[in-house]
């Protein structure tokens, strides 16, 4: 007896084919890119499109079998495809499953820069009650240490942290007695400008295996024009920061992050190679924000997205030709989007989910106790705007601070498969909702998403990761080689 089936046990079965669920965005060039329900992405040529919707497809043409595999269409009655797409689904949404892990304390609102785009309303150093207290700091970390999560990562943020550092020290040995205790993972980040960093801050980061993020905003001239600090030496402290921290932590233990200022649009290589000169391990590529002093200054104001896509471009080109010459430079992110749109893996970033990441994946302590459902809400409450406002500490705890009914209307409008224009858009399942951007800039949460600036930057720049993949070649490797699987 045959212990193989016949290969015609493995052709079509005989009933009609049908189209599955299938959104599509036009790319240059007469192409198109087609999505099935859960993001899985084909570029077809328009009239590869027009057969495909038309059903025009035979086994052995090609198309039939790209269609089929990427779940595009199937024999009616068929459940094994709907059974897959579920099954991806459940994967992609993973992430849902995760209690809180990101847990953000603002230890003060004081900053010895006076960067005309801050976005967090930053008070002078000489400012009283900006201060988080040991008490407050207690609170926060308790209920920190109250999601279920047993990875809890704390990131201190200002203002400028380091000039609280006796607080830092006091949280960080805290939330490690706290974590041991309740047998929980916790890691530590402090989002600096590094201008205050001295050897004693560095040491106890050592022994404490603090990770650093600071700002970069490109060669000195144009760092300095965009964060100006008393003696005009921003950048020079930043960039001997960032060694003292390679020295003596190790590369990994330092990042950086730019701003785009209208003064970076035509810099951006100048910008990139400043990064690759201190052997940093890649540059995110980032707009301004349209909260704090960046609103008031009108700096926010100083380019559109088709200029920042510009910019993008540009500097996407760079770090290709960078990682052509052997260079293994990625822009964040890119390499993001791509592990979206390539892997089913959950990314951490809290920006590109649906729903949105807003206290279900980060939490926000501020100085003065209040809770916050994200970084950028605190920055829209020192703006008199108090919506991402979720509690205060002390009168809270954190099963009522992720049920609250505040947060369950908010994250329930960041759905985008049911937002309007998300829901049809190709793009939808590799992007997210950024509710607290359309609520700054838009009035509405959910926002109309042909007038936002967050849509026209994530259209263009999938576009742009699309046509390059598209295209093939060592472009497209390059691109394929940021993402880890
Ligand atoms: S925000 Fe724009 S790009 Fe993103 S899913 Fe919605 S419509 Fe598509």
């Amino acid at each position: 007896m045959a212990r193989f089936q016949t290969i015609d046990a493995y052709a079509p079965g005989d009933g009609q084919l049908s189209l599955l669920p299938l959104r599509f965005e036009r790319l240059s060039a007469g192409r198109v890119v087609v999505a099935n329900a859960v993001g899985d992405l084909l570029v077809l040529s328009q009239a590869e499109l027009d057969r495909l919707v038309a059903l025009a497809l035979r086994p052995g043409d090609g198309l039939y079998e790209r269609a089929t595999e990427r779940l595009l269409v199937a024999r009616e009655g068929a459940k094994a495809p709907l059974q897959l797409l579920a099954l991806r689904l459940r994967s992609r949404m993973a992430f849902l499953r995760d209690a809180t892990a990101l847990h953000i304390l603002v230890v003060t609102l004081r900053c010895e820069h006076s960067c005309p785009y801050c976005q967090v309303s930053r008070r002078n150093t000489g400012a009283e009650r900006y201060d988080m207290s040991e008490e407050t700091a207690l609170l926060a970390l308790e209920v920190a240490m109250d999601s279920p999560s047993k990875a809890i990562k704390v990131e201190f943020q200002g203002g400028e942290p380091l000039l609280n550092f006796p607080l830092i020290r006091f949280a960080v040995e805290a939330a490690e007695r706290m974590a041991t205790v309740r047998g929980k993972v916790v890691e530590f980040v402090i989002a600096t400008n590094l201008a205050l960093l001295d050897d004693e801050i560095l040491t106890f980061c050592r022994d404490h295996h603090i990770h650093l993020s600071t700002s970069l905003d490109g060669p000195a001239d144009l760092h300095n024009r965009n964060r100006p600090r008393p003696g005009g030496n921003s950048h020079a402290l930043a960039v001997a920061g960032i060694q003292r921290v390679q020295e003596v932590l190790g590369r990994d233990r330092v990042g950086a992050l730019m701003t785009t200022t209208d003064a970076s649009l035509d810099r951006v290589e100048e910008i990139i190679d400043e990064y690759v000169g201190l052997g940093l391990d890649g540059v995110f590529l980032r707009p301004l924000s349209p909260y704090g002093f960046a609103m008031k200054t009108r700096w926010y104001d100083g380019y559109d997205s088709d200029r920042w896509l510009a910019f993008y471009e540009r500097g996407l080109r760079h770090i290709l030709d960078l990682n052509h010459r052997g260079i293994r430079f990625p822009e964040f992110y890119a390499s993001l989007l791509l592990q979206r749109i390539l892997t089913d893996q959950p990314i951490g970033y809290v920006d590109l989910r649906s729903p949105a990441g807003i206290g279900i994946g980060a939490l926000v302590y501020n100085y003065d106790g209040k809770v916050f459902a994200s970084d950028e809400g605190r920055m829209l409450a020192e703006m008199g705007d108090r919506t991402f406002e979720l509690g205060k500490l002390g009168e809270t705890d954190y099963a009522s601070l992720v049920t609250s009914e505040r947060l369950i209307d908010l994250v329930g409008g960041t759905l985008s498969q049911t937002s309007p224009e998300c829901a049809t858009c190709a793009y939808e399942a590799h992007c997210g909702a950024d509710p607290v951007y359309h609520h700054a800039t838009q009035g509405d949460a959910v926002g109309i998403k042909p007038l936002s600036g967050f849509c026209a930057r994530q259209k263009g720049i999938l576009r742009l990761l699309l046509e390059i993949l598209d295209r093939g070649g060592k472009d497209a490797a390059v691109l394929r080689s940021w993402v880890s699987r």
